[in-house]
């Protein structure tokens, strides 16, 4: 009888290795003043069955992405996955009264869709009552609608500093780690750089000048199954793909 969850298996390893490659040759033509970051491969999980998940965990992955918080939760809580050495990043619009859940999630190792005020005060506020040791601050990243289309999530290009300072200032259980964007889907690199991705490095530029920040300490999330390679050349930190590891997902109803 054919065992297709060990096919999927190979398949995970697979892609994931040659994902991994695929990194570092893109890593090599990177401009030398983006020569200092390897990149993270963040695993994006979401609607995989768990089993999924432990085959990459298997194959040596351990940054892995949800962007569903119910899905997240399911998973994260899963007995053979919470007790791995697992890092989840929330990387879906998450309303206010979703924080709890998500933050109750174990292994939560960062929040990349913070784009408000109210947002970050609520993560902020609420991490106390998760945190396994006192002074754990939990990561978070300020995402930024770089191209503008409305139905985007992420705060305006050009409020990005004044949220940026707010993280850093006014929210002491939280560590801002970097930016984020998702950007026009579809763009093809053939048409010269991805002007999402070159409007987040140009905004990293702003932030660390007008907040006085160390451009080495401050990450960009950028990049997706078809773009990883480009976003990682323009300088991504932190790179999200899903479907070139775990399969094609069903379009979306
Ligand atoms: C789904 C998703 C990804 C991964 O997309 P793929 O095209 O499957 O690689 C990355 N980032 C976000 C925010 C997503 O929602």
């Amino acid at each position: 009888m054919i065992n297709s969850s060990k096919f999927r298996m190979a398949d995970i390893a697979g892609n994931l290795s040659s994902i991994k490659e695929k990194i570092l040759i893109a890593c090599s033509k990177r401009p030398p003043e983006f020569s200092n970051v390897t990149p993270r491969l963040v695993a994006v999980s979401k609607t995989k069955p768990p089993n999924l998940v432990i085959s990459a965990l298997d194959a040596g992955q351990h940054h892995f992405g949800e962007n569903y918080v119910n899905e997240l939760v399911e998973k994260g809580n899963h007995p053979d996955i919470k007790t791995r050495d697992i890092r989840w990043h929330f990387i879906g619009h998450l309303q206010r009264n979703k924080v709890n859940k998500v933050l109750a999630v174990p292994n939560l190792h960062v929040i990349e869709t913070v784009d408000s005020e109210k947002l970050a005060a609520a993560v902020d506020s609420g991490w106390p009552k998760f945190r396994k040791l006192d002074d754990d601050k939990l990561n978070v990243m300020v995402q930024v609608n770089t191209s503008g289309e409305e139905e985007k999530s992420g705060c305006e290009l050009g409020q990005a500093s004044a949220l940026v300072k707010y993280v850093l200032e006014s929210c002491k259980n939280l560590h801002f780690m970097g930016l984020m964007t998702i950007g026009t889907y579809g763009y093809d690199p053939a048409n010269g750089p991805n002007p999402d991705f070159v409007s987040l490095v140009k905004c990293r530029e702003d932030v660390c000048k007008e907040l006085g920040l160390d451009k080495d300490n401050v990450e960009l999330s950028m990049g997706m199954s078809t773009d990883y390679e480009h976003a990682i050349e323009l300088g991504s930190s932190n790179v999200r793909v899903g479907s070139a590891i775990f399969g094609e997902r069903p379009p979306k109803v």
